[in-house]
């Protein structure tokens, strides 16, 4: 059995290098850079005033204070997306608003709400403080300098990031291709929700929440219908999903019962199994394996055992598929609002939900068969063997939803 890294480490050196296409800006949320942004241009692009105000020489205003004000002569007005003609002579201001580029000669923006027009001269403007240079002034090249590299190769692109490149004038850019990824389900007492059950048979209920999660990782889910417990016929959807997929996964059927048969008909239509069983609970049945470059995902049936293998093992894999950084769930610190205890010899992922203060409580029943607990948790406890933690423990949570 498999420690959980060293399985890890195998899935990822199974995974073949990502392959970059172009997508428009966008279109490019969530997505993983393929290559490093380089600014191609300052930004600001040219001085700008930050506030609504006067443009001026700060020279004219030294010595100007609420008892001695300066009077300036307004020589005129650049509103945002305008240019100045001239320059800002000596005793001379130019009216600006946000996002004016400063005319040239000026050296500072007073804002507006410390100035007056004379009473007789609407040009003529009263300023009663004085001004250092480059108050209220965005520099060229101040927020990102031409040349920058804005960004990095395996990078996520977030909703702020679009900005960002907006602003750099990309229109394109370029993205890990997302893994097209067959999503199945097998067992003979499976039915579609809708559908009338049987004696025996249950509701699928994996591959919504599975498709879900490889989602989030990035991919291009394709559900495949429902598969029974007959060899021939887990051979032919798994023969479908390979020629059609770059990464299957499947849930149930790889145990040691006789009607688990994923591990079987990957081997007949010639898949390599690299290794079965993890060291960890729930999910300890998982399978990886290989046919030519692409990999399946053999998750046991159990709900709580295929969400916690998909999380731990597959969500890696389908982000090193699209070259990103970070692999794993972000890791939060809490502290547990109640006693937690794994008795087993294997490292426990319970289901827990860290809430906003930072409490940890487990999410409910923890049987890798219970679905209650799934309804609240939004995290993972890895509590090791023989391991028994009193409340108040500090903790690190692996943080799979809000
Ligand atoms: P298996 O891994 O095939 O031995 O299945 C273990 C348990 O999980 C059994 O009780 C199955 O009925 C249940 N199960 C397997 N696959 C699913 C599924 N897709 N949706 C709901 N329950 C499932
Ligand atoms: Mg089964």
């Amino acid at each position: 059995m498999l420690v959980l890294e060293t399985a890890l480490e195998r899935i990822l050196a199974a995974i073949p290098p990502p392959e970059a296409e172009q997508v428009l800006v966008k279109n490019a949320h969530r997505r993983i850079l393929a290559a490093d942004i380089v600014a191609a241009s300052d930004l600001p692009a040219f001085d700008n005033s930050s506030m609504d105000g006067y443009a001026v020489r700060s020279a004219d205003l030294t010595g100007a204070g609420p008892e001695s004000p300066v009077a300036l002569h307004l020589a005129g007005a650049v509103a945002a997306g305008g240019v100045f003609a001239g320059a800002v002579q000596r005793g001379q201001c130019v009216r600006v608003f946000t996002g004016s580029p400063m005319p040239p000669g000026a050296d500072v923006v007073v804002m507006q709400e410390e100035t007056r027009l004379a009473a007789d001269n609407r040009e003529r403007v009263v300023f009663g403080t004085a001004a250092e240079p480059g108050e209220h002034v965005r520099r060229r090249g101040e927020d990102i300098r031409a040349g920058a590299r804005v960004l990095a190769a395996g990078q996520e692109v977030g909703a702020g990031t679009l900005s960002v490149l907006a602003a750099l004038n990309f229109r394109f850019v370029s993205v890990a291709r997302r893994p097209r990824v067959a999503l199945l389900a097998t067992g003979s007492e499976l039915r579609e929700a809708g559908e009338v059950l049987a004696p025996g048979q249950v509701f699928e209920s994996n591959r919504v929440t599975l498709a879900a999660l490889l989602v989030e990782a990035g991919a291009v889910v394709r559900v495949w219908p429902l598969v029974p417990d007959v060899r021939d016929a887990t051979r032919a959807a798994l023969e479908q999903a390979f020629s059609d997929c770059d990464l299957v996964v499947t849930s149930g059927g790889v145990s040691v019962g006789e009607f688990d048969f994923v591990k079987a008909a990957f081997e007949d239509m010639g898949g390599r199994l690299e290794f079965w069983k993890v060291a960890m609970k729930p999910g300890k049945p998982f399978v990886l394996g290989r046919w030519r470059e692409k990999c399946l995902f053999g998750l046991p049936g159990n709900p709580a055992s295929a969400l916690v293998t998909s999380l731990l093992l597959v969500r890696p894999a389908v982000r090193r598929w699209q070259g990103a950084r970070v692999l794993g769930l972000p890791v939060y610190p809490g502290l547990l609002a109640e006693a937690v205890a794994n008795r087993g010899d294997r490292r426990h992922f319970m289901r827990v939900r860290l809430d906003e203060a930072g409490r940890v409580c487990s999410a409910g029943a923890q049987a890798s068969h219970s679905l209650g607990a799934l309804v609240t948790a939004n995290a993972l406890l890895d509590v090791p063997p023989d391991t028994v933690w009193p409340p108040g423990t500090p903790v690190r949570v692996l943080r799979w939803c809000i």
